[in-house]
């Protein structure tokens, strides 16, 4: 059996300075979104957010993360999750993923969501609401009293029942400190598993939804995640604290 996950409690005083740095990067979001436009590259929407992160005086949490190059991960259509920012130019329809992490006085804060660029397929449409409702199921389970795979299952559950694929290869995460703390949150699971849900825990709940098949693959650049079958796939993250009271998103305004 797997070593049990070291999960860091949060004192309050800890929880203030997450929420700052939530609040602050949910303002790069709503700073960012409209860059994100037919005729655009992925480099060019990544040097936006890079000067926002400067503006806000926080910093990159992703650049330079395991060499990763850049501040956001922008993953377009087919590609899942940690995209790397370049050539692709934004396309009318296209799905965008912008995943950022940013660093406010030694505490991090994880982010993502996927916006749909002009006319949208409805089915594509659907996707998108399905995940990031998928992504407020699993935040609602996120109390005390409640375990781990509570979480995992609504996320699971709800995103199945709608007719797309969760995927399995990436996993939501533990926050704080580090960028990566335990656990691991994984977006499928049984209900009433894994550990035990506390006040002060701060969770990064990211679930990634696919069109057709969960299998993904990682492209020669050692980073982009796409889907095997080329169909599209949406990424909703939020950072949130357990508390007494139940849910809080950190990564809101
Ligand atoms: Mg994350």
């Amino acid at each position: 059996m797997a070593k049990s996950p070291d999960i860091r409690i949060k004192t309050s005083g800890e929880l203030v300075i997450l929420r700052e740095a939530g609040k602050i990067l949910a303002g790069i979001f709503d700073s960012m979104k409209s860059f994100v436009k037919v005729g655009v590259t992925t480099a060019e929407i990544d040097q936006v957010i890079e000067s926002l992160i400067m503006k806000n005086k926080v910093g990159a949490a992703f650049k330079g993360y395991r060499g990763f190059p850049a501040c956001a991960c922008i993953s377009v259509n087919e590609e899942v999750i940690h995209g790397i920012p370049g050539k692709r130019l934004i396309k009318d329809g296209d799905i965008v993923g912008v995943d950022i992490g940013i660093v406010y006085q030694d505490y991090y804060s994880d982010m993502a969501m996927t916006l749909g660029v002009g006319s949208v397929e409805s089915g594509h449409q659907k996707l998108l609401d399905v995940t990031r409702q998928g992504l407020m199921r699993g935040i609602s389970e996120a109390r005390p009293g409640n375990r781990l795979g509570d979480i995992s299952h609504a996320v699971q559950s709800y995103v199945e029942s709608k007719g797309f694929s969760i995927v399995r290869d990436f996993v939501g995460h533990g926050i704080g400190r580090q960028l990566h703390e335990d656990p691991e949150i994984p977006n499928y699971g049984a209900p009433k598993q894994g550990p035990l849900l506390k006040a002060g825990m701060v969770f990064a709940i990211e679930p990634m939804v696919n069109m057709g098949t969960a299998r993904t693959k990682v492209l020669s650049d050692g980073w982009t995640a796409v889907t095997v079958d080329k169909k599209p796939s949406a990424h909703f993250e939020h950072t949130v604290a357990i508390t007494e009271s139940g849910p809080v998103i950190l990564t809101e305004k």
